[in-house]
Parts: C-alpha cells; structure tokens; sequence
C-alpha cells in the first residue's frame, strides 16, 4: 500500500476515535517504510506480534516509537525485547508475567502488562478464563513483582458478523474490568487500560468501554503471511 493510502487511512480511524480510546496500530508484516509512513502522520504506537520481526524492525526505525508486543508472548522470548518494549498486551500466565517481571529487573525497568482475557468462542485465542484471570489475582504473587505494573486487560472478541455477539463478549469484558479494578487497584489510577477492538470490530469496542483499539489491516492494508 503506498505511503499516501496509509496516512489518510491512518488519520481516517483516528478521527473516528472517541476521546480517550488510544489507537495501536498494528504493523506486524508490514514493512518499515509503511510504518515511516504513519510515522510521518505523527503516529507513536505501534503493535508487533513476532518477536523476531519486532527485532529486526526496531534498529532501522525512530526511537520514540512505543512498542506493544500484541502476541502470544513465549517466556524464552521476554529477553530480547525486555530492554525496550513499552507494553506486554498478552499476558495469559503467571510464568509469563513472572519472566517478565524478572527480565525487565535485569535493566531496572518496569514494564507495563495488560492481563489478556479468553472470553471469544473460538477455542484457538490465547488468554485467561474469567475465573482463571480471578485466581491469578487472588493469590497474590504479582504483588512481589516490582519489574511489572498490570495496566488493566485485553482480549480479542470472537471474528463473526455477529455485532450482538462482539458486543455482549466486550461488555463482558468491560465488566470483569470493573470487577477487578474495585477489587484489586481501586487505588490504583495506571490500573485503567482495555485492550478491545481491530480492524472489523473497533467501532464496536469504542462503544463497548475500550481505551486502546487495535489496528492493522484497515490502516496498512491486507498482510502477506
Ligand atoms: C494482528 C492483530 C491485530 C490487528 O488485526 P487487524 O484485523 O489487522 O486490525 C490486533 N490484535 C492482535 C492481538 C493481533 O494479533
């Protein structure tokens, strides 16, 4: 896709954004140059899913660019992008957030994490059940992890037409927040991030109580796996 088509695209589904939803725009098997070109539209924020390909990336690009790792994060992995990544969008165990709590203690960083969600039908998607997610929280050891501050939760709605269905998944979501949120960071402002909504639902996850959509097709084009 050519630089022009990204940035009006780009600046497209940032103007439909309601005040206070973030926009991560996702350019996992894009090249740099599509990233340099919503760069150039003043874009920050972008979301990778391989690590490989993030660090391959990363060096050729500005350095005030913020990195989400968006993926399935494996532990062996959390080492090489410790140094730099600004936020773990995927966290679906305590091994993971433990790995990470103790890389980022290697270069004296605390590194922002969202616990993900498995709310979608599929039964493919990565993340913590409801009840998975409460466990977690209700034994506690995250609370003697220095290196990790959890920013809130992300998930990933089931792919369907199905508005109803993406709609009731994100306000489930939205609920279990709030849950969380008065049970554990009432106290607690960073505590306030919901990951929801990509290309064919965020107009629906800005309805739906997100803070932080997820962007890649409809701004970059089509990937080529
Ligand atoms: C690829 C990806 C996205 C973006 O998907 P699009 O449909 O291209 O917008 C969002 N979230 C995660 C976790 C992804 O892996």
């Amino acid at each position: 896709m050519s630089a022009e088509a990204i940035r009006s695209n780009l600046l497209r589904v940032r103007d439909s954004l309601p005040p206070g939803v973030r926009l991560v725009a996702v350019s996992k098997y894009h090249p740099a140059e599509s990233i340099l070109a919503a760069y150039a539209e003043g874009q920050r924020l972008f979301g990778e899913s391989h690590v490989q390909e993030l660090q391959a990336k990363r060096p050729v690009l500005p350095p005030d660019i913020e990195w989400h790792f968006i993926g399935h994060l494996q532990t062996n992995k959390v080492k090489y992008i410790a140094p730099y990544v600004s936020m773990v969008e995927a966290v679906d165990s305590l091994r993971l957030l433990s790995e990470i709590n103790r890389q980022a203690g290697k270069y004296e960083r605390v590194i922002d994490v969202l616990l993900e969600l498995h709310i979608a039908a599929e039964e493919t998607k990565y993340g913590l059940t409801l009840d998975a997610c409460r466990r977690l929280l209700a034994e506690g050891e995250w609370r003697d992890m220095p290196h990790v501050r959890i920013c809130g939760l992300m998930m990933m709605a089931t792919y369907t037409d199905d508005v109803l269905q993406i709609r009731n998944e994100m306000t489930t979501a939205k609920k279990f927040f709030d849950e969380v949120k008065e049970a554990y960071f009432s106290d607690a402002p960073y505590f306030c991030e919901r990951s929801w909504g990509m290309s064919h639902d965020y107009p629906i996850a800005c309805e739906c109580g997100s803070t932080m959509v997820r962007v890649g097709t409809t701004i970059f084009g089509e990937r080529n796996y």
